[in-house]
């Protein structure tokens, strides 16, 4: 079969002989436009120069210049730019990953020795990065983030990040990023927080005074439920310390076509998110009011304990959050994730899709015996009467 398909390539190359001529030497904004609507998908690993002159430069400047696409590629540098104007930062890094986003701009900033603090209930796979980092002497502080005044005690002559999650993973607390960043300049500290969750439509963490924004693309900037992308977003000076010192090493590359999607999807964000928002509110609002509910976790929701602050820091709420069943019963909580028929069960969120996901699935024996009642839901794009209607018949289980 190999040497079959071998055999086929070398007569396609013998009949068809590669012409070079169209590539183009230099991928400029230029080459970028061509007049096309929809920007091109430079698919390729590498880029050629017209002389030795050209590719010592391009060899010298690997940060800034298109030599290997793990380093810059025209279709990824076009997201890049359009995601840092959308989140108001000089310059951001398209990877492979959220994770690697995360990873990426933590592990940049850190060496043997120094010191992390944590907001509690970040993402899952951001504690078990912390938990990696102590193998090379880097120790950490898990904080309450809704104590301001507990970060700042929890501050080292060592402590070089501050990493915030606003609002968090499944329990939906957010802090007060402008009061956090305050504290961390007058330490000299960095901050980086996740804004997954709003994403830049509706807040912008730099206007607040963090230093580091980063983004899982595979939830709302993608949109489609279709990638896994991640970036960073920051200071020039930062973002180039990152791409010399882990994203060329670590080589989680956000390839072209997926930094094609991604701008795809971030074309329809801002008809997305309020979209999102308003739904969310009604079914957290239905939710509230259900007998059998004991508590929602929506920031955007006034009952929300910390809700005036969360209006100072969103424009809106995105489609996710949590609630609690009233029962603790992991068959109550089985049947009711079972009996939702527009609800997918599912991890993740971002897309179109309705999602259903009950914290009891985690891991066996990793959740907490209060948290088994903690289920999420993203509210997707579909009409949000019938995802009442749907959650309403499925809580009669229960
Ligand atoms: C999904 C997620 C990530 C990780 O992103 P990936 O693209 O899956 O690597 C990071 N932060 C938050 C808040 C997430 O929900």
């Amino acid at each position: 079969m190999l040497h079959k398909s071998a055999t086929i390539r070398q007569t396609d190359i013998a009949l068809n002989p590669i012409d070079v001529s169209y590539i183009p030497h230099h991928m400029n904004e230029d080459a970028l436009s061509e007049h096309a609507v929809s920007p091109p998908i430079f698919q390729t690993s590498n880029f050629c120069f017209s002389s030795f002159v050209e590719l010592k430069a391009a060899l010298e400047d690997e940060v800034g210049s298109c030599l290997y696409t793990r380093g810059n590629n025209p279709t990824v540098n076009l997201v890049e730019s359009k995601i840092a104007a959308l989140e108001h930062g000089e310059k951001a890094k398209l990877l492979g990953a959220g994770v690697a986003a995360i990873s990426n701009a933590v592990m940049a900033f850190v060496r043997q020795g120094d010191h992390i603090i944590c907001v509690a209930d970040s993402y899952g796979w951001m504690q078990r990065l912390l938990t990696y980092l102590e193998r090379f002497g880097v120790s950490h502080t898990i904080v309450d983030g809704t104590r301001t005044e507990d970060i700042e005690r929890a501050i080292r002559p060592e402590t070089r990040i501050i990493y915030l999650e606003s609002p968090t993973s499944l329990t939906f607390f957010i802090q007060d990023i402008p009061a956090i960043t305050a504290i961390a300049k007058a330490h000299g500290i960095r901050t980086i927080m996740d804004n997954s969750w709003a994403t830049p439509i509706f807040c912008n963490p730099i206007d607040f005074g963090v230093d580091l924004v980063v983004h899982s693309l595979s939830k709302y900037l993608g949109g489609n439920s279709d990638i896994i992308g991640g970036v960073i977003v920051g200071k020039a000076e930062d973002i180039d310390h990152i791409v010399w010192q882990e994203s060329l090493q670590m080589g989680a590359v956000a390839d072209p076509f997926m930094a094609w999607l991604v701008m795809r999807g971030m074309r329809t964000l801002h008809i997305r998110m309020p979209v999102h928002y308003r739904s969310a509110l009604a079914v957290a609002q239905f939710l509230e009011n259900h007998p059998r509910v004991a508590s929602v976790n929506y920031p955007m929701l006034a009952s929300h304990p910390q809700h005036e602050l969360a209006q100072k820091l969103f424009r809106g709420g995105s489609g996710l959050f949590s609630f609690r069943l009233k029962t603790h019963s992991v068959e109550d909580v089985a049947r009711f994730v079972d009996s939702l028929s527009l609800f997918k069960r599912a991890v993740s969120w971002g897309g179109y899709e309705s999602l259903v996901f009950p914290e009891a699935a985690h891991y066996a024996g990793s959740v907490p015996a209060d948290r088994l009642n903690l289920i999420r839901l993203h509210i997707g794009l579909e009409d949000a009467s019938l995802l009442v209607q749907d959650l309403a018949q499925a809580l009669e289980g229960v």
